[in-house]
């Protein structure tokens, strides 16, 4: 272990609120988070910000003591620039500049889509994969062509998580709902779409989930059985993605998949890629569950990325970008 050049990265887009870090050499260490969970309702982004501003000093006491670092081992200070809801990432965004300002040390914006690819990379020695983004509210399908990570298909309403929580919160399961729907699934034991099927929308590149998201709800409503629509809804909707991801796969010639976002928790989604990727002679990889969720240490491990390619942010342009896009922001590393 390294004494110095600590990368603190801040994660905060939505529902989490994390810290992680790395070492001077990048290497990553789990992250402490935490996660609102409404009792009723979805994520009210202001509720979210107060929730972030009131956990992150206890969550980063509780990180630099796991570790045995003080303050003063940091070297920089990362945090999600964007995407995400507006007042979280205001909450990550000024616990950056605090620390930043305070310690006298750089800060640097990173793209939170852009994490996601990068700690995969790190954690599964991949080296130039397609990611399906399978996250609450991102569903994308990206790689890495000239010099930037382009979009090259995505959800054109929610994002599959957002989908899956929103169906579960209609029976009543609170968020996150999409573990729940995983295990629901489990129980369902038939193999057939006889039992119910449901709108299976992929428009050349690009994926949808509103429709089946009113079908599932409709379909529980009216009396079919929980768990056999869980599994439907599973099978349709991962179908949906991993048949986009195969296309980018043909279509860019790249022979990796990765996975990434809380939905690339679901080993269903993982066996399907596997499945896929097998047949045409591409290989799967999917990051330890605690890096697929929103973590503090991706953020980080990006952040020194950069810092690695001389990028730094000035404390005039710190403020958040809430719609900043996958493909804004150019590569400078390897
Ligand atoms: P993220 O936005 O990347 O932090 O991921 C959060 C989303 O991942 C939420 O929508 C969760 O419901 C979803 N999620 C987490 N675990 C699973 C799982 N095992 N199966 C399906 N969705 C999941
Ligand atoms: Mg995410």
């Amino acid at each position: 272990m390294v004494d110095d050049g600590w990368v603190l990265g801040i994660e905060s887009t939505a529902h989490t609120f994390s810290f992680g870090l790395v070492d001077g050499e990048g290497k990553p260490y789990p992250s402490e988070s935490s996660t609102i969970s409404p009792a009723e309702g979805g994520i009210h982004p202001r509720k979210a910000a107060e929730h972030h501003a009131e956990t992150a000093g206890e969550l980063l006491a509780r990180l630099l003591q796991r570790e045995g670092l003080g303050k003063s081992n940091l070297s920089a200070i990362a945090f999600s620039q964007g995407p995400g809801l507006a007042p979280c990432l205001r909450a990550g965004a000024s616990a950056a500049r605090t620390l930043s300002t305070a310690l006298a040390i750089p800060m640097i914006g990173v793209n939170h889509c852009v994490a996601h690819i990068e700690i995969g990379r790190e954690q599964c020695g991949c080296d130039d994969p397609v990611l399906l983004y399978a996250s609450g509210g991102n569903t994308q399908v990206i790689t890495r062509l000239a010099g930037k990570y382009r979009v090259l298909g995505e959800t054109l309403d929610i994002g599959i998580g957002n989908m899956l929580d929103k169906f579960a919160r209609s029976n009543g399961i609170p968020f996150p709902g999409g573990p729940k729907v995983e295990q629901h699934a489990l129980l369902w034991n038939e193999d057939s779409l006889d039992e119910l099927s449901l709108p299976y929308v992929v428009q050349g590149m690009d994926l949808a989930f509103s429709g089946i998201l009113t079908a599932a709800t409709k379909a529980t409503r009216n009396g079919t059985s929980f768990d056999a629509v869980c599994w439907s809804l599973q099978e349709h909707a991962f179908a949906a993605c991993v048949e986009v991801a195969e296309r980018a796969l043909a279509h860019s010639g790249k022979t990796e998949l990765l996975l990434g976002g809380g939905v690339a928790c679901n080993e269903r989604l993982r066996e399907m890629c596997e499945i896929m990727c097998a047949e045409r002679g591409a290989k799967s990889y999917a990051p330890p569950k605690m890096y697929c969720v929103d973590n503090g240490t991706m953020i980080a491990r990006l952040g020194w990325l950069e810092l690695g390619g001389g990028r730094v942010t000035s404390l005039v342009d710190s403020a958040i970008i809430p719609t900043l896009r996958t493909d804004d922001s150019e590569i400078i590393w390897a």
